[in-house]
């Protein structure tokens, strides 16, 4: 899976791991940094490897295994530290990814798919279409359940097909509870998440009306005087899209390392390539992100010069 995993991320490698081990392989599941609490209730989540705080342990699994899934990703680099190993592994590499411009020359085999809402619902199909759904146990079940919700927004983006509703009602008809998911998922967070919430948008967002778009800027003070995690200011950048006409959302987070940017946006704005231009990063059209080790005040300079170079894009709305 790819860094700092997210629901889809965790949740997709977790299910794909529960239904081969149902075949007697020896299957291990490699984060390549830690994950965020709120993926911690996942069933599995325990044998997961972090491969930086596990780092020879996981090298001699990559380097001695005989299939390597790649899933959520699209490029090695994605796996960070992970990349190099990877890269000199003898065994296969199998892609399953639903992001754009796969690395193909990296990959014995794979799907990739940008159509498909979640790396989740591919290991769903995967599984069905090897014919054997009856290995869809419980455990598997909720782990992909868990990507291809949060993939879909809670089943709201434009990626929520009628083959990801047959699929949540096959996972239904298996016997998933759903309800637990979703509160593990959003309702598990530290009031000092919530009050950090409410300074930031109060303080660090700004709204551009005349391009419809909103950057958040936070500055890693805020992440210290708030004891903010891995995973804690997950689904922030979408808070600006709730004002009325804003059809693009930027956030840079300064991570101390690096500064880390999010981007969204609705509809016939291309974050994906948007990322791609100036913040070094990539995605998928309307969820995308990148890093740069500029300074804060750089990276929000440089967001309003480029945001200003697509004001033509940008000043049309329409629903
Ligand atoms: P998020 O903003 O939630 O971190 O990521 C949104 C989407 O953009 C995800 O599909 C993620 O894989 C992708 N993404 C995030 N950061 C980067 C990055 O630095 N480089 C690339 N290539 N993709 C990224
Ligand atoms: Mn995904």
């Amino acid at each position: 899976m790819h860094q700092k995993p997210d629901g889809d991320a965790m949740g997709s490698t977790l299910g794909l791991y529960h239904f081969l081990s149902q075949f007697g392989h020896e299957v291990k599941v490699i984060s390549p940094t830690n994950w965020a609490s709120f993926i911690g209730w996942m069933p599995g989540v325990n044998t997961v490897l972090d491969y930086e705080r596990q780092t020879e342990a996981a090298n001699e699994l990559i380097k001695n295994a005989d299939w390597i899934f790649c899933l959520d990703f699209n490029t090695l680099s994605r796996t960070k530290k992970m990349e190099d190993v990877l890269n000199e592994a003898g065994g296969e590499r199998i892609l399953i990814d639903h992001h754009q411009e796969p690395q193909k020359e990296k990959f014995a085999y794979g799907i990739s798919d940008t159509s498909k809402s979640s790396t989740c619902e591919m290991v769903y199909d995967f599984i069905v279409n090897s014919g054997h759904a009856q290995k869809i146990t419980n455990e598997v079940a909720q782990c992909l359940y868990a990507g291809v919700m949060t993939d879909t927004g809670s089943f709201r983006f434009p990626s929520t097909t009628a083959s990801v509703h047959r699929m949540v009602a096959h996972l239904k008809e298996l016997g998933l509870i759903h309800s637990p998911i979703h509160e593990a998922l959003f309702d598990n967070g530290s009031e000092a998440r919530l009050r950090f919430i409410g300074n930031v948008l109060l303080n660090r967002m700004e709204v551009f009306y005349e391009y419809n778009t909103a950057l958040i800027s936070i500055p890693q003070q805020d992440l210290i005087k708030f004891d903010i995690k891995t995973g804690d200011t997950e689904g922030l950048v979408n808070y600006p899209l709730s004002i009325e006409g804003i059809k693009f959302a930027a956030i840079i987070i300064d991570r101390g390392e690096e500064r880390k940017c999010s981007f969204r946006s609705k509809g016939q704005f291309d974050v994906n390539t948007f990322a791609r231009t100036y913040f070094n990063g990539g995605g998928h059209y309307n969820a995308a992100g990148g890093a740069t080790y500029d300074s804060l005040e750089k990276a929000v300079d440089d967001f309003k010069t480029a945001m200003m170079e697509h004001k033509k894009e940008l000043s049309t709305y329409t629903f």
